[in-house]
């Protein structure tokens, strides 16, 4: 029990504070390590001029999507599932003062996703509530160019307002004792040497992998187009890379996913390319509250408030979460998340702790 107690008070630096580098630092505080530091260039939902993090753009509902592109083995397969259902879980329990809200969700799907594997599958819809699977009968407006829609997964899940659930987890870490070193680039790993600890947690979303050798990382542009919020929209919808999603804070329409892009940026291109495709579900009134007071009265695209980009951390060969040990210290890593940073983040945060812990010093 003293050796434990007595690890357990050993300096940790978690590299990174999006979703992934935040979450576990709530995790480790709360599962009694005391001396928890996270050091970042940038401290997610800080309020600072500057582009977004990756995490203040994610959309965010929990649907454990686009997370690897290589076939992978059943333990990999079990662990992603794992941390689906686990962080699942976790948001059940937060309330929406955090950000955190349920909501319909509608994914549409064509043939070919089906046939590739994309749908959600049966490990974990059968945890979803009201989760049901069907051909499609009502399918949403696509432009002529695209392939025709067949199948339909409906199911209850959690969306999540970046901002407002970031600045949560930083108050959350906060207030249970957990550190913000000061803001700090990373350009090598001697970088990382010149921070004083014995362990630490790589949870630098893309730059995780040159700094530690890992040269498979790709970023995968996103887009957000950020418009007032607009409660007679009745569920979020998915079709391929585009959504629609309701939230409390604003009505999100995005997201794309390209993984060539001659800038990083939000471009006007891509505003319109997700409003070719968005602006005519809205349009449809297919996906508003039956006594919605605009359902049927030319419905149109309200006008864009804002729009952000950012680069998912895509590692093709899937999530690494997994310890390194180096001469002098050891590394858990927590990067590569791709498109599903935030549904996996309680369960990779969970296996991160839990590395840690059987750790021997
Ligand atoms: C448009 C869009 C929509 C999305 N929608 C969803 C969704 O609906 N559901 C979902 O689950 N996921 C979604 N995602 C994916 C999700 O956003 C990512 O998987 C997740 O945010 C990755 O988080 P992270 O903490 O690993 O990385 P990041 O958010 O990139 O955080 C990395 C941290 O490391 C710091 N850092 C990086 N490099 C350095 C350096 N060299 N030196 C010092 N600090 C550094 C950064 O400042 C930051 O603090 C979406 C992404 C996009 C772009």
């Amino acid at each position: 029990m003293e050796n434990v107690l007595a690890k357990k008070d050993l300096q940790i630096a978690i590299l990174g504070a999006g979703i992934s580098g935040l979450t576990v630092g709530v995790r480790l505080m709360e599962r009694s390590w005391s001396n928890v530091t996270i050091y970042s260039e940038y401290i997610a939902a800080d309020g600072l001029e500057r582009r977004p993090l990756v995490s203040e753009v994610a959309c965010a509902l929990w649907l454990p999507i686009w997370t690897r592109q290589k076939e992978v083995d059943d333990s990999y397969r079990a662990r992603e599932v794992y941390w689906s259902r686990y962080s699942f879980n976790k948001f059940k329990e937060l309330d929406c003062s955090c950000g955190i809200e349920l909501v319909h969700h509608r994914e549409f799907y064509t043939e070919a996703e089906v046939e590739g594997g994309l749908a959600i599958p049966s490990e974990l819809s059968n945890m979803l509530p009201g989760f049901v699977g069907q051909p499609v009968a009502s399918p949403p407006p696509m432009p002529n160019d695209m392939p025709a829609l067949t199948y339909e997964q409906s199911f209850e899940t959690y969306v999540v307002a970046m901002p407002v659930y970031l600045s949560w987890l930083v108050h959350r870490f906060r207030e249970l004792g957990g550190k913000f070193g000061s803001g700090i680039i990373f350009r090598s790993l001697d970088d990382v040497r010149r921070i004083d600890a014995k362990l630490y947690v790589n949870a630098l979303g893309l730059a995780g992998g040159h700094i530690f050798g890992d040269a498979t990382m790709v970023g995968v542009k996103g887009q957000v187009v950020l418009c007032p919020p607009d409660p007679n929209i009745c569920c979020s919808v998915g079709v391929g890379e585009y959504c629609l999603i309701p939230r409390r804070d604003a009505l999100v329409l995005g997201s794309l996913l390209q993984r060539t892009f001659t800038d990083s940026n939000p471009t006007q291109e891509n505003i319109d390319l997700i409003l070719r495709v968005v602006r005519p579900w809205i349009a449809s009134g297919l996906f508003h509250r039956r006594n919605s007071t605009s359902a049927g009265k030319g419905l149109k695209t309200p006008s864009a408030r804002a729009s952000s980009a950012g680069l998912r951390p895509f590692r093709p060969s899937g999530i690494r979460v997994e310890l390194e040990q180096f001469d002098r210290f050891c590394v858990v890593h927590n990067y590569g998340h791709g498109g599903a940073g935030v549904s996996l983040s309680w369960g990779c945060a969970e296996t991160v702790v839990d590395l840690l812990n059987e750790f021997d010093k």
